[in-house]
């Protein structure tokens, strides 16, 4: 049988380093690759699949930068609260987390992911209960489940509530326990390949629930393995005054005086940071994931992306965790990221065209995969989606990539993970989505009970 599929007569976004847009154009891939962009190709074996795409846009799979997919089971509480205040209401209902409450919330989380057109996401999962189990192993298998290409991080705390820190004791580990479980998890996941689906980075959480021994350490571990680096920065203002306190400096002078920046880096949210640290974050290329539904849920301010994007700073897009963005939705984001930086910089700030960018090309950037995903270009990998504008709520916007951005979430007629099918219909192929819906319902109930 035929490796190939030929997606015909769709509109391609393909983020090229032009910009290229094809009103009418076929992509054919070829087991993981695309291997022609633009005019119907000419003799094909008879038994490749066709897919019309009329009345479809066609863009790169999009690519989300920063998530806690455990949070799928705890949504909907502290609903009006700050981040700190959020923080120490959820730890103690996240201190009763295991192996099964991980791979059904990751399962619930990826399954949404796929439907709002993600086709390569990382994830930060940073709680390790000492009854916990296998929790990384956990959502490494949902991953392989719903057919996402996946970055997971493995995040820790070592600085608890008895330190001076925020989480309670239960859920930080030691140093050594932490250096030698992320030895382990990159050993026995980290794919370097070029179609990996799978790559590992380290990630302490965040300066208020790590020690500086420990960043420091993880930076060293870290690029021992040639792994990337990954936390929470410059997120609000009670972060500014924590470091300011602890450290006598900023959240990003304080990373800078442990390692923490450099093109292997990505920091989620750089809301807090001033001009000369932009310029900082530029000149080593130093990622950030803007999460903009998670920034304005738990009332932060606005981060500053047309001045990241201005001074060549990689960004990308971040849903978040699931406790502060209970919808979780790729495509959202780049709603998101265009309305914010509107209402902070003006009508100019950021474009559509601008916001596609970031939640496929620039996610890649940040992830350390644009050579291989990202884009719609001969011999990229194939991650793509195919949106469809037919129905009421899309059918007569003048431009597709406007109907996308500022309009409804549009239902998939197809995506593509590395060439293989993720979604049709807008249905997820992998998994039986009421099921998971069910599963993850009862698992939100019994930590709920659990953490009486
Ligand atoms: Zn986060």
């Amino acid at each position: 049988m035929s490796r190939m599929t030929l997606i015909e007569n769709a509109y391609v976004v393909t983020v090229d380093p032009e910009g290229r847009e094809l009103p009418t154009a076929s992509v054919l891939i070829d087991g993981t690759r695309i291997v022609a962009v633009g005019d119907p190709p000419g003799a094909l074996p008879a038994d490749v699949t066709r897919i019309d795409g009329t009345g479809c846009v066609l863009t790169p799979g999009l690519i989300n930068t920063h998530h806690h997919l455990y949070q799928w089971v705890t949504r909907g509480l502290a609903a009006d609260h700050t981040l700190f205040q959020w923080l120490t209401t959820l730890y103690p209902i996240w201190a009763g987390i295991d192996e099964t409450a991980v791979r059904t919330a990751a399962l619930g989380g990826l399954t949404s992911l796929a439907l709002s057109g993600c086709t390569t996401t990382t994830d930060h999962h940073y709680v390790f209960p000492a009854e916990g189990g296998d929790l990384l192993g956990a959502e490494i298998d949902a991953a392989a489940t719903v057919g996402l290409r996946f970055h997971p991080t493995r995040g820790s705390m070592d600085l608890s509530e008895k330190d001076g820190g925020l989480p309670p004791d239960s859920v930080v580990q030691s140093i050594d326990e932490i250096l030698t479980a992320s030895a382990d998890a990159v050993a026995r996941w980290h794919d370097t390949s070029p179609d990996a689906m799978l790559r590992i980075a380290l990630a302490p959480c965040s300066p208020f629930s790590v020690t500086t021994d420990l960043l420091r350490e993880s930076a060293g571990l870290a690029r021992e393995l040639g792994v990337r680096m990954h936390t929470h920065l410059a997120e609000s203002l009670d972060e500014n005054t924590y470091c300011d306190e602890h450290f006598g400096c900023t959240p990003l002078q304080y990373m800078e005086s442990v390692g923490w920046v450099g093109d292997d880096v990505w920091f989620a949210h750089g809301i807090e940071f001033d001009d000369d640290e932009i310029g900082r974050l530029a000149a080593t290329s130093t990622g950030v994931a803007h999460c903009p539904t998670s920034n304005a849920r738990l009332g932060n301010r606005i981060c500053r992306t047309r001045d990241l994007i201005d001074a060549g700073v990689p960004v990308g897009l971040g849903v978040d965790g699931a406790a502060s963005n209970e919808s979780c939705r790729m495509l959202e984001e780049a709603h998101q990221a265009v309305l914010m930086a509107r209402a902070r910089g003006g009508p100019t700030a950021l474009t559509t065209r601008t916001a596609i960018e970031l939640a496929t090309v620039g996610g890649a950037r940040v992830l350390g995969r644009e050579a291989d995903t990202g884009s719609i270009e001969v011999g990229k990998l194939a991650d793509l989606v195919l949106w469809d504008l037919t129905s009421v709520a899309h059918s007569g916007i003048e431009d597709p990539v406007a109907a996308l951005v500022l309009g409804a979430i549009p239902p998939i007629a197809g995506s593509w993970v590395n060439g293989r099918p993720v979604v049709a219909g807008n249905q997820v192929l992998t998994v039986d989505a009421d099921e998971v819906a069910a599963d993850v319902a009862a698992e939100h109930r019994r930590l709920i009970a659990k953490a009486g």
